[in-house]
């Protein structure tokens, strides 16, 4: 017989003659099942696995929240379902939100506020963890902890027989199970999901409510009114792509809160004020999904826009936004307003998870380096300085940038901040990268690698950086075959024209304008390296335009906290000639109207002293 050459591999042997004299031609095009997504975005995640963070803060947080939620015993996460589906319920309560009972308004006791609200986010931050580090004892947990839930779980769900957040803890659980399906292979997930779901339909309002809607309507427990329906969309559009499903797209697209949220953000209406702050910033994911499965332009306007708005009216120099939890009137200076008035400004863990996912996904779609900016001001000035969760549930909660604030735990334990926290640390793996048909995009700088594999070949970028305490990044390119493809690096918006990007020690080419991403296509061999130098100009940001006096000090990403225990004053002039300490802590040191030296501390590097977000300017 003779012997045929098909095209396929006519093809393969082809581009590994080309790879030889002239590179691979081709990026991998990231996997995605797109027959169920009408939007392909132009950039998309890595797999968790391909992306690994080396030592740093970020490494630290993930192997925290990994170990912590590894080592927690099953039968005290699953005691709750358990109880209430009348099955031996061993081991201790987990105490704090998670418990059955205890909550009392009045008496302003929050135990037993939503009992096992968190349970899906535990078992999704394990999940992921698994999917990074491949943890053969964490996939073992998911599948127990998934076992165990659909054990508890009858065809009524009746868990949720007058339970107070029916659609709130439902939403958990639902991602939960998707990423133990997703990252962890789990054969019963999305079987238990779909139990779950077609059984939630009873506890579930008819469309997604606003809160004034739901004060509107008569509920047994008048204690608590509120619920997030709004933000089902996004884990039901993921549901349906993972299953193929169509019930999850329909059901969905009922819980857009399109009359009263996005159709008025999409035209550039801020309706954000008075509402609460981080479930309406996580609906912006829903309106995501919406664009990315069912092509829908008016949702994914509504997100750009809301996420505008927030920025532009809601938002602190850190990043954080939400003074006690809400969006206030933009114009009447109700940031500069709360320094005064409460020391619940930022609910960090939540606030900062809904945060990178809506900056990863408008990355995703618009590569704009601005949702890379956004994301690591609120990386550098918030989460990474939250402490780890302790055993017993004690969390970090809100950031505190009152005019003398100080880090402090959350009065209950196992908040609902202890649920995002663990999520988040996983997602850094997949926000610090993204690829596209024709390269890879650097966006976050932090010790890390990501690896990729292209026709038998194994390639891969490796950053050492101690940013943003200093200002350099290195990047060395691997490869098993040299190969043609675009590095795009992020450069800042709040660098100069100065910045320096170079191969091989020689100046890259192209433009490198602050604000976009920086492309240098090349015929990339092992060993190449990428250097990245981003001056630091200091700057101040005040915190709102009715209160132009009170400004934050800003060095690159970061803002510098004052420490001290009464908000200094200072010289305009004198602030912006701060003088880097050069300690391991990244201190820069101001003088102070009254002549003193005052340590500017990045909030990663606080603990418990007393210090001031934003400092006085003396007019
Ligand atoms: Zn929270």
């Amino acid at each position: 017989m003779a012997k045929t050459v098909d095209r396929r591999t006519f093809l393969k042997a082809a581009t590994a003659t080309t790879a030889a004299v002239y590179g691979v031609r081709a990026f991998p095009a990231p996997a995605a099942d797109k027959a169920l997504m009408a939007v392909t975005t132009p950039l998309a995640t890595f797999p968790y696995a391909d992306v690994q963070l080396l030592d740093g803060p970020m490494k630290r947080q993930f192997e925290e929240n990994h170990a912590l939620f590894l080592n927690l015993d099953d039968d005290r996460l699953l005691k709750v379902f358990r109880q209430v589906a009348g099955l031996p319920a061993p081991g201790e309560d987990m105490g704090g939100w998670y418990d059955l009972t205890g909550f009392s308004l009045t008496r302003n006791d929050f135990h037993g506020f939503i009992a096992g609200h968190t349970f899906g986010q535990y078992v999704s931050g394990l999940a992921r963890a698994c999917a990074v580090t491949g943890s053969e004892a964490t996939r073992a947990k998911v599948r127990r902890l998934v076992k165990g839930y659909a054990e508890t779980l009858d065809p009524k769900a009746k868990f949720f027989v007058d339970y107070r957040l029916p659609a709130y803890t439902y939403d958990k659980l639902s991602c939960g199970l998707i990423d133990a399906h997703e990252f962890v292979h789990d054969p019963m997930a999305m079987d238990v999901h779909e139990k779950l779901t077609r059984a939630m339909v009873a506890y579930l309002p008819e469309k997604a409510l606003s809160r004034a809607e739901q004060r509107s309507r008569p509920h047994k427990d008048t204690s608590y009114t509120w619920d997030e329906s709004y933000t089902l969309p996004e884990n039901l559009f993921l549901a349906y792509q993972r299953s193929g499903k169509t019930f999850y797209r329909d059901m969905a697209k009922s819980y857009l809160e399109d009359d009263t949220y996005f159709g008025p953000l999409s035209q550039g209406n801020n309706v954000l004020p008075f509402e609460h702050a981080y479930s309406h910033v996580n609906a912006f994911s829903s309106a995501m999904q919406a664009y990315i499965t069912l092509g829908s332009d008016m949702h994914l306007r509504a997100a750009r826009e809301g996420f505008n708005m927030l920025e532009t009216t809601q938002s602190f120099a850190t990043g954080g936004w939400g003074p006690d939890e809400a969006f206030g009137e933009p114009g009447r200076g109700q940031l500069g307003d709360s320094l005064a008035s409460t020391h619940a400004s930022f609910e960090t863990p939540c606030g900062a998870y809904g945060h990178f996912k809506i900056t990863r996904y408008l990355l995703r779609v618009t590569k704009d380096a601005h949702f890379g900016d956004s994301m690591e001001r609120v990386l550098y000035n918030t989460i990474l300085g939250a402490w780890p969760i302790q055993a017993d549930g004690t969390s970090f909660y809100y950031s505190d940038y009152a005019t003398t604030g100080k880090k402090g735990w959350h009065r209950d334990k196992w908040p609902c901040c202890s649920g995002t926290f663990p999520q988040l640390a996983a997602d850094y793996h997949i926000s610090t990268y993204l690829r596209a048909s024709d390269g890879v995009y650097v966006n976050l700088f932090t010790p890390s690698s990501v690896s990729w594999t292209d026709g038998g070949g194994k390639y891969g970028l490796t950053q050492q950086t101690k940013y943003p305490l200093e200002n350099k990044v290195q990047i060395q390119v691997s490869g098993s075959q040299p190969s043609d493809y675009t590095i795009y690096v992020r450069i800042p918006g709040w660098t100069t024209s100065e910045a320096i990007l170079s191969v091989n020690g020689k100046r890259a080419s192209g433009p490198v304008q602050p604000g976009t991403f920086a492309a240098i296509p090349r015929t990339w061999k092992d060993g190449d390296r990428v250097e990245l130098e981003l001056p630091m100009p200091l700057r101040l940001e005040p915190v709102d335009a009715n209160h132009p006096n009170l400004v934050a000090l800003m060095r690159g990403p970061l803002v510098l906290f004052a420490v001290a225990d009464s908000q200094p004053a200072f010289e305009k002039a004198e602030l912006l000639r701060a003088q880097s300490a050069n300690n391991a802590v990244g201190d820069s040191i101001a003088t102070s109207a009254e002549g003193k030296p005052i340590s500017m501390r990045p909030f990663m590097s606080i603990n418990g002293e007393s210090y001031s977000t934003y400092v006085r300017l003396k007019s």
